[in-house]
Formats: C-alpha cells, structure tokens, sequence
C-alpha cells in the first residue's frame, strides 16, 4: 500500500497530508478569485499562490513591501500554510524572467511555507531536445535555490520529465547534490488524459524518495483519489473555479456534472452549507456559490479517503466502487493497481 499518512513541518504550523492546496487567485477580475474558505472548511488550511504573478501585481506587492500581510490581503486566516510556486507554467511562451534568487525574496516576501523551485514546464508538442534542455535548467535552478535557502521554510524542487527514468534520475541527482524537504512533479497537467504514463511517472517519483512528494495541477475530483493511492503527500487544484466558470457541478465521488444538462430539479445532491438549503436555481444562476460548493466537492472527496483509510476499509475495495462511474477513471485506476502490485 503506498497511501501514506506524514506530517510536515512549516513557520505557520504542522501540516498533515496527505493534502489537497486549493489554487488562489487574488487578482484583479474578482469573479476569478477564490473565495473565502479557510474558516468554514477547517481541515482546508492551505493555499497554493503564484509567486511570480504576486511580484508583478502593482500595487499589491507594494502593499506587500509595505508590511501587508498576503494571507490578510487574500482573506484567509492567519494559520494557512501557504505553497508559493514559481509560477513557471507562466513561462510555457515566453523566456524565464526570474531568478532562483528572486524567486526565494519573493517567497519570504509573501510569507510562505513551503518554495517551489523555479522550473520551464515541459511541452508534450515541443522537440525531445527542447525538453531536455528544459529539465536541465530546471535542475540548475534548483540547485541553485538549495544552495542560496536557509530558512525554515521547506524547499520543494520542481521535477520534470515524460518518462520514468528521467523522473527517477532527476530526484536521484537533486537528492545527492542539493538539501530539499520534498520534490514536486509537474508538466503532467498537458498530458493528464495519458493516465498509464503520468501514473508511471509518479510512481517512480514515489519510489526514488521517502521524502514530500506534491504533484502540480492534478488535485481535481477525479485525480485525486489517484494521487493518494500512489502516495503522493500533496497536490494542488483550481478546478473549482475552473468547472464553476463552466457551470459545472463537482459531485464527489462521481465527478464533473454540467448544470446545463438539467431542465428542473428543487435541490442539488449534497449537504455542504451552499447546497443543503438552497434551491437548485439559486446555485446554477450564481458562480460565486458554485464555485463555494466545489471547493466543498475537493474537501470532500479527500475527507471521505481518509474516512476510508481510517476506518480500515480496504482502499483498493473502495477505489474500485469509486472509480466504478466513469469509464476512463476505471481504466486509469486499473492501469495504476496493476502497476502497484507489480511493485509489492
Ligand atoms: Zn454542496
């Protein structure tokens, strides 16, 4: 069995995992924003942030600068353990325009917990050289990041790579070269659908340490039960603005449902707090509270996990049920069970 339950060490507090870190965007377009949530979700006390979008929004890194406190300006409480990525996926068209060094006072600028490496995201359409530099850079970052940081934030070095030695040789080299509290996979958001080779790939970062693993980008309902079972400690998801944008309903357990395929219903299948007394109308016609209810959809589907794993439930015998609606997660499961057992 490779679910796993640890606990890691940060500035703002222990954080249990495995755990899922809801994408926050606090900028200017407020129907994008995440809302409030840490309050009423309270085993949801995480966030993950763009570090360099933070950086580049005048004036709110002046506000910043200026003492401001990001989890104030983001409207969560004060305990929230914040992941500051580097915001590399921003870098997929453009040239790099941050260093490690930056990237680091901009975490400790922000406060955060827990520093994603700088990384250049891979492109399943780019040529396999141009990849391979990719990987390369995105080492030497991270070096260069474990060497510059003392602090006690923990240092999380990107990993990338499309096949599972490159994953496991990277980890491998990073592990003996630099000091990190933990790895993060990414790049597999481009090729999710390819759900044998992303599984392999986490599977051999897994297996090349002991330490914190996070996967970028795969937190959604569906993935996520996934990611647990392969024993992966974190991962991270802005599906919830993402299928609240195209009113679609995240029902846990099952999956994405578009509200638009629905003529007449009194009341939505869930007993959140947007849900149990609303009427179906008042939800489908408000984003915000979408948006409120699918973020209670992700809590959920990881609360009703760990109910599993703690009331000794066979993981594997749930897993099946779970996976039981939708054809392509059943395969994608299948595929990663026999992979885990070829392991055991
Ligand atoms: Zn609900």
């Amino acid at each position: 069995m490779l679910f796993r339950q640890r606990s890691l060490e940060t500035p703002h507090g222990t954080l249990q995992t495995p755990v899922l870190f809801p994408v926050s965007n606090i900028g200017t377009r407020s129907s994008d924003n995440t809302p409030e949530y840490t309050e009423s979700i309270p085993d949801l006390s995480t966030a993950m942030v763009n570090g360099r979008a933070i950086r580049r929004r005048d004036p709110q890194w002046q506000r910043l600068l200026e003492g401001a406190s990001l989890r104030e300006e983001m409207d969560v409480s004060p305990e929230t353990i914040i992941f500051a990525d580097s915001g590399g996926f921003g870098f997929q068209q453009n040239t790099v325009d941050t260093t490690p060094e930056e990237t680091l006072e901009t975490q400790r600028q922000i406060d955060a917990d827990i520093f994603g490496t700088v990384d250049i995201p891979l492109s399943r359409d780019n040529r396999q050289a141009e990849n391979q530099r990719r990987i390369g850079k995105s080492i030497e970052y991270a070096l260069e990041a474990s060497d510059r940081h003392d602090g006690d934030e923990a240092l999380i070095a990107s990993v990338h790579g499309y096949d599972p030695e490159t994953v496991r040789n990277t980890i491998r080299h990073l592990e003996r070269k630099g000091d990190f509290d933990g790895y993060a996979v990414g790049s597999l958001v481009p090729i999710r659908t390819a759900y044998e080779k992303v599984t392999k790939i986490i599977l051999a970062a897994r297996r090349a340490t002991d330490k914190h693993l996070h996967v970028y980008g795969l937190g959604g309902l569906n993935y996520q039960p996934l990611l647990l079972y392969l024993g992966v400690d974190s991962f991270d998801s802005s599906s919830f603005i993402k299928s609240a944008g195209k009113r679609n309903y995240l029902i846990p357990g099952f999956g994405g449902e578009p509200l638009k395929n629905i003529d007449e219903l009194s009341h939505l299948p869930c007993a959140c707090p947007v849900c149990s007394r609303r009427s179906f109308e008042a939800i489908r016609n408000d984003r915000d509270l979408l948006t409120r209810h699918n973020m209670w959809a992700l809590a959920l589907e990881l609360r009703r996990f760990r109910y599993m794993a703690a009331a000794d439930v066979e993981l594997e015998a749930y897993l099946d049920l779970r996976f039981q609606a939708n054809r392509e997660t059943k395969r994608a499961y299948r595929l990663a069970k026999q992979q885990v057992r070829r392991l055991a």
